[in-house]
């Protein structure tokens, strides 16, 4: 039975690390609860952007005149909800440099929705 913390070799049954003082009774299981919670919420929020995306496409080879109201603010508020999932999954994110290129691959996608959506809504 090894340390958690120091990888030592411990005795079966020892309660504490004889080299760093570990509790070796201790079990991460909170730690894997947490992480099944937010795989879970990355999975919702993968479905959600992904859905939402192919509403998207799907509204505009479908509907003609897509572009005017009614049907421009359903497909505003799709992509509202496509961009908040999208914003959502990095933070489901569990592992930090996951997490990082996450923010940062979002961020830039965000960005380029904001730039391309502001001037087709104000044209
Ligand atoms: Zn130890």
């Amino acid at each position: 039975m090894n340390c958690l913390r120091c990888n030592t070799p411990n005795e079966e049954g020892a309660k504490f690390c004889k080299n760093c003082g570990m509790d070796m009774t201790y079990t991460p299981s909170n730690e894997s609860t947490n992480s099944k919670s937010s795989d879970t919420f990355l999975i919702i929020f993968i479905s959600v952007a992904f859905i939402s995306a192919i509403a998207q496409f799907a509204i505009q080879k479908l509907v003609d005149n897509w572009y005017e109201s009614p049907t421009k603010y359903i497909q505003a508020s799709l992509w509202l909800l496509q961009n908040l999932s999208f914003i959502l999954i990095p933070l489901a994110i569990r592992n930090k440099t996951l997490k990082i290129v996450g923010f940062i691959i979002t961020a830039i996608m965000v960005i380029y929705w904001v730039y391309t959506n502001v001037e087709f809504m104000t044209s």
